[in-house]
């Protein structure tokens, strides 16, 4: 029998790796409901090859167009859900697998809403987590769903992990590519344009990530993610630079072993896992050839040109409503630089002044956690330039 799936964000960059995973699957699953932001051209060639039964587009100004109204049309046999509420309603409905891909805070809300109708949560939006892992890890366990990340460091770590004793695990490494920004001096970092951060030297993502990378802040909500997921004091969780991206990340042990999990850098590997995990099966999405791959390589992170790592540590360390903060100042930042208001390199500046006028709550519930969130993202604005 096939399951059903949901992907809330099909059409981003992960989403669009689920549906090729699917299709390279499509036995396995039925595709029950998927959701979008605005890219009404893309959700057309969707729901015309993967027939779900409901589907949901979020962006007000989107199911405002006169396409949006041609693709209901298109598709009758469709339940259209407009807006975020709409979204919300796509997670309320009953599915075996959530793939939760929403880009930045958007994703917490429905993600959230899914865990009391899910049976599996294929997890790509670690903000979830970020903003509100205490709540969220509770509600998990309270209604006995499957919590697989997505995010490949924390795919490769869960697999690893899998069946050790978590007292024998001395340290779990993250690797980070370094991004784009890796071997450019800090004078080079304030030269740079949107288009130039843009280019990611392995991986290739959606903008939102791509500059968290180049900054390192990526890395960092990982490690707040790693907290989370798997229940680690953040002294065990470090960070490696690694350029090739093959280790996807590793787990040291108490007696010195360190296990190290590889794959070609390419999201259909920690979705594939995600879906059908414990079962390893076949796919067609090809094998690493170390003979071509030749040496991997491996250094310290440079604290002072990418500052924005152990701003991260102190924001989970801080713990309370700081991670929330800190990621949404940081979805500001981004969006001002995509915008060329301010420089690469004021990013991570904006995000630092906004924790540091930030009075933590402690225990937050999550009403508090977007309040906290909105105040962020107006302190941060209010450092643009104009502003
Ligand atoms: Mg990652």
């Amino acid at each position: 029998m096939s399951s059903k799936i949901s992907i809330l964000g099909s059409t981003g960059s992960i989403g669009v790796s689920a549906l090729k995973v699917l299709r390279s699957v499509e036995h396995n699953f039925e595709v029950f409901g998927l959701s979008c932001n605005n890219n009404l051209k893309l959700f057309r060639e969707q729901l015309a090859e993967f027939n779900p039964s409901v589907a949901a587009v979020a962006s007000a100004e989107a199911v405002k167009s006169e396409d949006y109204a041609r693709l209901k049309k298109q598709f009758p046999a469709v339940t259209f859900f407009e807006g975020d509420d709409g979204v919300l309603e796509l997670a309320n409905l009953e599915t075996d697998v959530l793939i939760s891909a929403i880009v930045g805070a958007a994703g917490l809300v429905p993600t959230l809403a899914s865990l009391a109708n899910i049976k599996r949560l294929a997890l790509a939006n670690k903000e979830t987590l970020v903003m509100a892992g205490d709540i969220v890890t509770r509600k998990v366990k309270e209604h006995g769903v499957e919590l697989i990340p997505v995010d490949s460091e924390h795919s490769a770590i869960f697999s690893m992990i899998g069946n050790m004793d978590i007292s024998g695990i001395s340290r779990v490494i993250l690797t980070a590519s370094g991004g784009s920004m890796r071997c450019k001096t800090v004078e080079e970092m304030n030269k740079i344009t949107p288009e130039q951060a843009l280019i990611h030297p392995t991986w290739n993502m959606g903008e939102k990530i791509t500059i968290d990378s180049a900054t390192l802040i990526n890395k960092g909500l990982e490690v707040i993610e790693a907290h989370h997921l798997f229940n680690l004091d953040y002294g065990l969780i470090s960070v490696i630079i690694h350029p090739e991206s093959i280790i996807h990340s590793m787990v040291e042990t108490v007696d010195g072993a360190v296990y190290a999990y590889m794959s070609v850098p390419d999201m259909v590997y920690p979705i594939f896992n995600a879906l059908f995990y414990p079962e390893i099966k076949q796919n067609p999405f090809g094998k690493l050839d170390f003979s071509k791959i030749g040496k991997l390589e491996f250094f310290k992170y440079d604290n002072d040109k990418f500052p924005a790592l152990d701003l991260c540590y102190s924001a989970g360390k801080s713990g309370g409503t700081m991670p929330a903060v800190l990621n949404a100042a940081n979805e500001v930042a981004v969006k001002a630089f995509l915008e060329k208001k301010i420089l690469f390199t004021d990013i991570v500046k904006i995000v630092e002044k906004t924790m540091n006028k930030h009075s933590i709550i402690y225990n937050p519930d999550i009403s508090a956690i977007f309040d906290s969130d909105k105040w962020s993202r107006e302190r941060a604005e209010s450092m643009l330039p104009g502003n």
